[in-house]
């Protein structure tokens, strides 16, 4: 059984209460899009999620793909082809792409509520658009004039798809080992690229005319690692319908997204054009990894959403034994309703207060990363921009690990029922599981943070972050009704700051000491920066009265309360430091 229903209603209240029509809608570039309009939109598109993506979503995963041998093509489950049919004609595709390219122009925070709503009811399906919008950023940002004429329109438009190569069977993390060769062409247009790529979603597939891959190889003259790697847009089919040899050789049988083809590729003197400068590739990759990123955060938020509706629509039904407060006993019935055991709604309400939180904080990202482009004033747009760099590696990894942890925490709310395929919850338990893995891995987000975000401009980021906290909690400070949730999340952004500059010092020490506190250090940032989201959420449910509000303030609570303290033990853990994880020898481990 699946069950789901858009939640427009919270996404209306986080939009809200984040101010997104004087953030977003007040900018001149997104006049067309005010609030009314933005909702209208989102309610469209989850009704389609609803109809249309959802019910697909377990024929994808009971199906998988199939790959042909002879062919080297890929049939993707029934269905598949015609719903991105379906989900172009209705205008899904580019909806955040720029008008000149055929797109919709709204902004990213429209962009990023299409990523929940397709990610919650289809996560296999909606890699395809998500990727082919991560490969349209990186050509705007890089491309040559000739390669926006000739890809954008196709790309904006769904007719053609995109993918992201970089994995190869000796380089994951570690992208500075890319081997795939690039050789300059004869007749000197472009080069021929020669090498393997492994676990390429959506490489092949039967759902548009033609895909279009980035690709990251290394020139002739290319210098060893990272500072040797140069990016190509290289196409299945070239210009004249020839078909170009990058081929499919394989697809790996997986944990879940078993309707997303994970395809080993293989590059046999492919024709590819240059896309930015040689050896800078991963300038124009990291374009498309950091959309990228946000979108894989929202993962956690979307699974998580399902995984409770579902929960609770169980919880609803199911009966068993009685509640300890005998007042609350229903003597007429055999058992009572499961939410009156204080358990069950602990694990009801995690799910629900960090799914919120998270959200909130998605879409302050996805706002600030609006004002970072068209912001009329260059300091907001410098601002905005430090403060996506600083959060996207927060919204990617502590995201998707808790969201992972939401979808068994809601699983368990079931009890054997969960656990089972009637309900579907197995399934996302399966499919959110990857999130924590691929668009770099979360270590490597908790190492980007730690290593690269912390120093950047001497400190500016978390100093432009800390000032945004500070602002909100002095604007609020004369409220009486708002002590409840500023105390709370006053001391946790004074520990947060605190442990920061500890983590400064000792880093720069030693920087074995950041590596083995990194992960727990990412995880602190996140609860705090969500106890900061909830104190907002809260600020705006005070100027409200209805039933909404007041369970938001509820959840605020919760929040604050049930959440939040999960920092104590994390600091504590992360003052135990590297000392008893290095002083294993390797054939102790
Ligand atoms: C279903 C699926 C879809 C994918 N789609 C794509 C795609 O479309 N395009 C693409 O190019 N790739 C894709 N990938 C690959 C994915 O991005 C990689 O799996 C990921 O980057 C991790 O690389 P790896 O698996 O080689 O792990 P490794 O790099 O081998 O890492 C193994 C472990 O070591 C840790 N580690 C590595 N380096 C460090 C370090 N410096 N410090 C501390 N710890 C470290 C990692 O965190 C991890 O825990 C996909 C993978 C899967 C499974």
């Amino acid at each position: 059984m699946q069950v789901y229903k858009a939640p427009i209603d919270d996404l209306r209240f986080v939009f809200e209460a984040l101010d997104y029509p004087g953030r977003v809608a007040a900018l001149a570039d997104f006049a067309d899009f005010d609030l009314d309009t933005v909702m209208e939109i989102a309610a469209q598109a989850g009704k389609f999620a609803a109809k249309e993506l959802l019910p697909l979503n377990r024929i994808g995963d009971q199906q998988g793909v199939q790959w042909d041998p002879e062919t080297k093509a890929v049939k993707t489950a029934d269905g598949f082809p015609a719903l991105l049919r379906k989900f172009r004609d209705n205008g899904f595709t580019g909806i955040a792409q720029p008008v000149e390219w055929g797109g919709g122009g709204g902004p990213h925070s429209l962009g990023l509520i299409f990523g929940e709503l397709a990610t919650s009811t289809n996560k296999s399906f909606s890699m395809c658009p998500g990727l082919t919008n991560g490969l349209i950023d990186a050509l705007l940002a890089y491309g040559t004039d000739e390669q926006k004429q000739y890809y954008l329109p196709k790309l904006v438009t769904g007719e053609w798809s995109g993918t992201m190569c970089l994995t190869e069977p000796q380089c994951g993390t570690d992208l500075g080992l890319v081997a795939t060769r690039a050789e300059p062409t004869a007749d000197g247009d472009g080069y021929l690229l020669t090498g393997n790529k492994i676990w390429i979603t959506f490489g092949e597939h039967d759902m548009t005319d033609n895909i279009v891959h980035l690709v990251l190889a290394r020139l002739p003259d290319a210098p060893e690692g990272i500072r040797g790697i140069s990016t190509f847009v290289v196409p299945k089919f070239l210009e004249d319908g020839t078909r170009n040899p990058i081929f499919c050789t394989g697809l790996e049988h997986k944990l879940g997204i078993h309707a997303s083809p994970t395809c080993v590729m293989s590059l046999e003197g492919a024709r590819g054009w240059l896309v930015g400068e040689p050896h800078r590739g991963m300038k124009s990759m990291f374009v498309m990894m950091n959309h990228a990123r946000l979108t894989v955060g929202q993962e956690g938020i979307a699974y998580g959403e399902i995984a409770y509706q579902t929960a609770l629509a169980f919880a609803k039904d199911r009966r068993q034994s009685r509640s300890l407060d005998p007042k609350k006993q229903e003597v007429d019935q055999k058992a009572d309703n499961i939410l009156v055991h204080p358990d069950v709604r602990r694990m009801l309400l995690n799910v629900k207060a960090s799914t919120e939180a998270m959200r909130a904080l998605l879409f302050h990202v996805a706002m600030h990363l609006d004002a970072s482009h068209h912001h009329p004033d260059e300091a907001e747009r410098v601002r905005s921009s430090d403060l996506v760099a600083l959060l996207t590696p927060v919204v990617k990894a502590w995201t998707t690990e808790r969201g992972f942890l939401n979808v068994s925490e809601a699983m368990q709310v079931m009890g054997g029922s969960g656990y089972t395929t009637d309900w579907s919850v197995e399934q996302y338990l399966r499919d959110s599981r990857i999130a924590m893995i691929y668009e770099g891995t979360n270590h490597i987000q908790a190492l980007d943070l730690v290593g690269r975000k912390l120093p950047m401009g001497g400190g500016r980021l978390m100093k432009t972050f800390a000032a945004e906290v500070t602002s909100f909690i002095k604007a609020n400070a004369d409220t009486p009704a708002m002590g409840e949730f500023l105390g709370p999340l006053k001391a946790a952004s004074k520990e947060l700051s605190e442990l920061t500059m500890q983590l400064a010092m000792k880093g720069m020490a030693d920087p074995e000491e950041a590596g083995a506190v990194a992960s727990n250090y990412l995880t602190v940032f996140g609860l705090t920066a969500g106890a900061y989201m909830m104190a907002r959420m809260a600020a705006y449910a005070l100027t409200r009265e209805d039933r909404q509000a007041r369970a938001k303030l509820k959840t605020a609570r919760y929040y604050l309360h049930n959440i939040l303290p999960e920092t104590k033990s994390l600091i504590a853990i992360i003052g135990a430091g590297k000392a008893h994880m290095m002083d294993f020898d390797a054939d102790e481990l």
